[in-house]
């Protein structure tokens, strides 16, 4: 079993580059998402992990294994490492077990047959591969990927042509596969609910830069910045200035801020809109004094839960997150109360 060490890389196509001292650590069989915009350089890193693009500086280090650094350089195919591409990118002309059987020696059809077990897909060796479903061919490309027994696991957006819950499903079977073979592994994906339900620890990736790594709930509770912040998640954001004792306010009344900025700053409040929540406009089962009134502007059901659109007395409009499709109206007055702290930034 090998972690990643990725130290102080350099890497682009031309003259300026994409990556910039980029460091990043992967712990033996620690899942990492690298979550960034497009163009942010997540698949750069990707190619240079895999070995498809040499980097101008740093190391890269499988293990004790330096694959990639100054002097040193591994191609590809001695890497061991697996790759699941975005849409399976399976042979066409091979068979299921012809596909799983790529990398490995003649005579696997045990380990074929052991890896279409672990993706759910026993006995299927004979299908053809355009007789699959999206979401099989996807089973495919991983059990392919996994069959040589590799060191590390690259997956670039593996689940992103699938349909919502097909993605949802296959990411959680992926998630325990990955956890019994306990492999390396690495997901570049923008899609931050990917990020945060798939991996141990999330990398946020800026303009070619590591900016913040942290568990999925430590990155959406405390993102390092408004931008990590909005780009993790819904944000509520409010202009605020700080009273006294850790508090801030702002047209939501008063917030608990941690870390005790310095009484009169001024920045940005966020919050989730999960921390909102409405009472009646009289304030039942809260302070008369907490919170702020408003008025909903509009109501979108999405099942589980529904957004409202509040229209504070000051003129800010927040999203409240409310359960099902009960809660409010449009047109109707609420008092809106804010849940636990929030965090002030400057504003950028
Ligand atoms: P992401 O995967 O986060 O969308 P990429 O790593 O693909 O980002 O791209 C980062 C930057 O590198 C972008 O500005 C992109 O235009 C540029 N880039 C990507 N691939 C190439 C290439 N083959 N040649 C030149 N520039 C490239």
């Amino acid at each position: 079993m090998t972690g990643v060490r990725i130290e102080g890389v350099t890497a682009g196509y031309c003259a300026s580059p994409v990556l910039a001292d980029l460091s990043l650590d992967v712990a033996t069989g620690e899942v990492v998402a690298v979550l960034g915009a497009s163009g942010s350089g997540k698949t750069t890193l990707l190619r240079v992990l895999a070995g498809f693009l040499r980097p101008s500086a740093g190391e890269v280090r499988f293990g004790d294994r330096i694959v990639s650094g100054p002097s040193e350089w591994v191609p590809p195919e001695r890497r061991r490492v697996g790759i699941v591409p975005q849409e399976g990118a399976l042979f066409p002309h091979l068979d299921v077990a012809g596909n799983v059987a790529f990398g490995l020696p003649r005579n696997s059809d045990d380990r074929v047959e052991q890896m279409l077990a672990l993706v759910g897909m026993s006995g299927m060796g004979e299908r053809r591969v355009q007789e699959l479903s999206g979401g099989q061919q996807q089973r495919v490309a991983l059990a392919r990927a996994l069959a040589p027994g590799p060191d590390v696991l690259l997956l670039d957006e593996p689940f992103s042509a699938l349909d919502a819950s097909l993605r949802v499903r296959l990411r959680g079977e992926v998630r325990e596969v990955l956890a019994a073979t306990g492999t390396t592994t690495v997901l570049v994906t923008h899609d931050q609910e990917e990020a945060l339900s798939f991996a141990d620890r999330v990398a946020v990736v800026r303009d070619g830069q590591v900016v913040q790594v942290a568990s999925p709930d430590d990155l959406y509770e405390n993102p390092v910045d408004l931008d990590t912040a909005r780009f993790v998640g819904e944000v509520v954001e409010l202009e605020a200035t700080v009273i006294a004792d850790g508090m801030a306010t702002c047209s939501l009344g008063d917030v608990h801020v941690p870390g005790a900025p310095a009484e009169g700053t001024r920045g940005v409040i966020v919050l989730r809109p999960e921390q909102l929540a409405v009472v009646d406009e009289r304030g039942v089962g809260a302070a008369p004094a907490h919170g702020a009134l408003g008025t909903v502007r509009s109501c979108s059901y999405h099942g589980h839960d529904s957004l409202l659109l509040v229209e504070l007395t000051g003129g800010d409009e927040v999203p409240v997150r409310v359960p099902g499709g009960r809660g409010a109206r449009p047109g109707d007055r609420v008092r809106v109360v804010v849940g636990g702290t929030g965090l002030l930034f400057p504003r950028s």
